[in-house]
């Protein structure tokens, strides 16, 4: 049997962890352990179809979640798994340093550290479970996959803010961007699927999720993206605004008495579709609902207006060829009636979608959905971020 990757996304209280073949594109085992640091804290996995759950120590950390998981799972007498060969590690941000996934050594835990201020709640996690796993694997060699990596093309137009120049040369401050892995698995798949040299492809990869962002690729590399400096930046998301106005913080600050953790907490945590909604973060009943409930129907549509005017502006990027636009997440790959109000306000590019053929592409269903007019393919491709992070972890650390 081939060696497998254990793929993990190490959070702030919680650790996803996946066995994956990476030649086979094989998912053996995944789980999560939950509510870390805290009086509650279980380890849940699912193999072979079954789900199965562990309660651990009170207050249990990263530290034992891992080796519960060496101890009890990946150990479990019953479960008859391929040896680890290596482990891949998502980290969210890696600021300037990291242009591709890098195995991992002393120098790349202090730069992800030096990423710190750039992702301080996700950057400190992704070190616990980086720390974590080399003590519980000792032997085995660790990959660095960067949401941010994708995104090093981006020209300078592209990535600077239009603020004093010494910020960006002195601190940093310009546009990262995030959901990378994604969008270079979606730039990959898209070229597949259209059986073309990816170094020839442009497409607009439209990651919809929780947190949404959209790629501009142009011949295979990003060339623009939505989100920022931050993940806060951009389209409208479940519960983060997307673009405002800046000057609104300080309207808010001043005139409105807020202060920053609760404007931080407005933006990131009460915005979004959960804000205009004034009830949910979950797209399914504002698609389901809308035509009934006037605050689904207006979340719906901000939702679309944002969406079309990103990927309209994003269509200028494209050297006159836009090969295709891809939708992926839990939202792209569903809500088949957003993907179609805003293909509908495309046709000035001339996008044409099929409406028949767009209800037909949901639960994981791969599919173009343009009509024969269409200059640009219409796709839904499922997403796969663990993938990808076993592929090039595979790359850098197995022999065989
Ligand atoms: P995350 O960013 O957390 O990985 P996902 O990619 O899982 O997010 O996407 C979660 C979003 O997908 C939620 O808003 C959820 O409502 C939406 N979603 C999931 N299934 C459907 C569906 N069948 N129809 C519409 N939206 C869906």
């Amino acid at each position: 049997m081939s060696q497998a990757v254990l793929v993990i996304n190490s959070g702030s209280s919680s650790v996803k962890f996946a066995l994956i073949d990476p030649q086979k594109n094989l998912t053996h085992l995944s789980g999560m352990a939950e509510s870390l640091g805290l009086s509650n804290p279980k380890l849940k996995w699912t193999y072979a179809g079954e789900k199965h759950q562990r309660i651990l120590a009170e207050y249990a950390g990263h530290q034992q979640a891992l080796t519960c998981l060496v101890t009890e799972i990946l150990n479990h007498p019953d479960y008859p798994l391929p040896s680890i060969g290596c482990i891949g590690h998502r980290v969210v941000h890696g600021g300037e340093k990291f242009q591709s996934s890098v195995l991992i050594n002393q120098a790349v835990i202090d730069q992800i550290r030096e990423c710190v201020p750039l992702a301080p709640l996700h950057n400190p996690a992704h070190l616990l479970g980086i720390e974590a796993a080399i003590k519980a694997f000792p032997a085995l060699p660790n990959v660095a996959v960067f949401d941010t990596a994708f995104h090093q093309t981006l020209p300078e137009e592209a990535y600077l803010y239009a603020l004093p120049y010494a910020l960006y040369q002195e601190q940093g401050v310009r546009r990262y961007g995030m959901h990378g892995t994604s969008h270079r698995f979606i730039a990959s798949a898209t070229a597949r699927w259209l059986n073309q040299p990816i170094e020839q492809t442009n497409l607009i990869s439209c990651h919809l999720g929780n947190g949404a962002s959209l790629c501009a690729i142009r011949n295979g590399q990003s060339v623009d993206t939505s989100m920022g400096m931050t993940p806060l930046e951009g389209l409208v998301m479940g519960t983060r605004s997307g673009d405002i106005d800046p000057a609104l913080v300080f309207y808010l600050h001043d005139q409105l008495g807020y202060n920053w953790d609760e404007l931080n907490q407005l933006l990131t945590q009460k915005s979004g579709l959960l804000g205009l909604t004034e009830s949910t973060s979950d797209f399914r009943p504002i698609e389901a609902d809308r035509h009934k409930n006037p605050a689904f129907e207006r979340a719906f549509q901000v939702c679309v207006h944002r969406l079309a005017k990103y990927i309209a502006g994003y269509a200028s990027l494209m050297d006159g060829r836009l090969d295709a636009i891809c939708f992926t997440g839990g939202i792209g790959e569903n809500a088949a009636a957003l993907r179609l109000a805003v293909c509908q306000r495309l046709s000035l590019l001339q996008i044409f979608p099929d409406p028949d053929r767009n209800l037909e592409l949901v639960g994981g269903v791969s599919g173009s959905f343009s009509t024969s007019h269409s200059r640009t393919q219409l796709l839904v491709l499922p997403t796969d971020e663990e993938g990808m992070i076993a592929a090039d972890a595979a790359a850098l650390a197995l022999t065989n």
